[in-house]
């Protein structure tokens, strides 16, 4: 069985085929600058490297010379499109409509639709790449994987804003939390590599890249994560301011006469790391600079770092307690200053870090010290994998893992 898993943004549109038979990635491919000037598609085979520039002016024709490229005869993966069992999209919202991948109909492509106010960039996107996609192999079956899906479980009580009910009752306003595909993945990874049955472990994960959250899973389920409503909330990103005092944003909007949109744009895309070091909205540039004596630089990532650490520390006292903290994300798998000094100073509540074990960068691996009660792991994520698993298990008839 082969599987197509494609991610499409506003102008990007990203895909990878999975042979399912023994879960190889048979070919990765992002297509750019959709709908603007310098349209192009790279795919990467094996070690075949496949590059086409030309005018795509839609997500129609950008599906369009994805399948081109994967049946590429000397480049591609595939002879046929007719290879192709069926497509699963990545969807960032699904509100609180899908606690589970499913099998798009027109019912989901409401449900997509109605949750564009809460994923306003995204769930458009995500739409026009399912819509190209249908219109390209309109015989296809196709699974809808939803971010938000793995958080459905959290309690009122953790998903619920201290705002008036009646905008939880009328609007939906609460928060749904993203990455769940990512979160499900290291939280289930994370109890096959201990060797345990997830069901008896609480579990801390912690998905930091460009955009970060946290998750505490008790016994397998999501009881509560960071971002919110939308994934501006909880610890810094790269661009993302995390928490903010509302109170600011009134100062802010004030101060420089700005409208909503542009305060929310600000909190969106100048925030996080950008805001705070003035440098980059990359880690790597971030730690360069403070490794130069940078000061902002250093002040982003002590910020990040002191984050983490809150929900960290939060998150073992609504578990009571943790078996395991997980990191995964560009910034999780790759950077050990950050993960040493996340753990450094938890051994209140049993964890600790081995420093030479923690050398390491995007491998799967247990890096706590001998003596930590609670375990600390990487586990690089695969939330392309874990959408074409759900993909398969739909299209076969059974159903996608909680
Ligand atoms: P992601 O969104 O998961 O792809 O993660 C992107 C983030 O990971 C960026 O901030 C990168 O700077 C960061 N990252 C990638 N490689 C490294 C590395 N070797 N050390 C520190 N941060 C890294």
């Amino acid at each position: 069985m082969k599987i197509l898993v494609v991610n499409a943004g506003s102008s990007s549109l990203k895909y990878q085929l999975f042979d399912m038979d023994n879960e190889e990635m048979l070919a990765k491919g992002l297509v750019e600058r959709i709908g603007i000037s310098g349209s192009r598609l790279k795919q990467t085979v094996g070690e075949k490297r496949h590059r086409v520039e030309m005018p795509m002016q839609d997500h129609v024709e950008a599906s369009k010379q994805m399948l081109n490229a994967l049946t590429d005869p000397e480049n591609g993966a595939l002879t046929s499109i007719d290879e192709i069992d069926a497509v699963g999209h990545r969807v960032l919202h699904g509100g609180a409509d899908f606690t589970k991948s499913t099998r798009i109909d027109e019912e989901c492509l409401e449900a997509i639709e109605a949750n564009i106010p809460f994923g306003p960039l995204h769930n458009p996107a995500n739409l026009m790449g399912i819509r190209a996609c249908q219109m390209v192999m309109p015989a296809v079956p196709m699974v809808a994987a939803f971010d938000t899906s793995f958080h459905q479980t959290m309690p009122p009580k953790a998903f619920l804003y201290g705002v008036p009910y009646k905008y939880y009752k009328d609007y939906k306003i609460r928060r749904y939390g993203f990455h769940g595909t990512s979160h499900r993945y290291i939280s289930k990874r994370a109890a096959e590599f201990l060797g345990k049955n997830i069901e008896e472990l609480n579990i801390i994960t912690c998905h930091l890249g460009n955009g970060s959250s946290m998750c505490a899973v008790e016994r397998g389920k999501c009881v509560d994560t960071s971002m919110g409503l939308t994934p501006l909330e909880g610890v810094l990103m790269g661009t993302r301011s995390g928490n903010v005092d509302p109170a600011v944003l009134q100062f802010i909007m004030n101060t420089d006469g700005l409208n909503p949109d542009e305060m929310l744009q600000m909190l969106n895309k100048q925030s996080g790391l950008l805001g705070i070091s003035g440098i980059s909205s990359d880690m790597r540039d971030v730690e360069d600079a403070a490794a130069k004596g940078n000061h902002q630089a250093q002040m982003a990532i002590d910020m990040l770092i002191h984050g983490i650490k809150k929900y960290v520390g939060a998150y073992a006292a609504i578990m009571g307690g943790a078996d395991a903290i997980v990191f995964t994300g560009g910034i999780g798998e790759n950077s050990p200053e950050l993960r040493e000094q996340v753990i450094d100073g938890l051994d209140y509540m049993g964890a600790a870090i081995d420093p030479d074990k923690n050398c390491v960068r995007g491998v799967e691996c247990d890096i706590s010290a001998k003596d930590s009660r609670v375990k600390v792991l990487i586990i690089p994520t695969n939330e392309e994998l874990v959408i074409a698993r759900d993909t398969l298990a739909i299209i076969k008839g059974l159903k996608p893992e909680a």
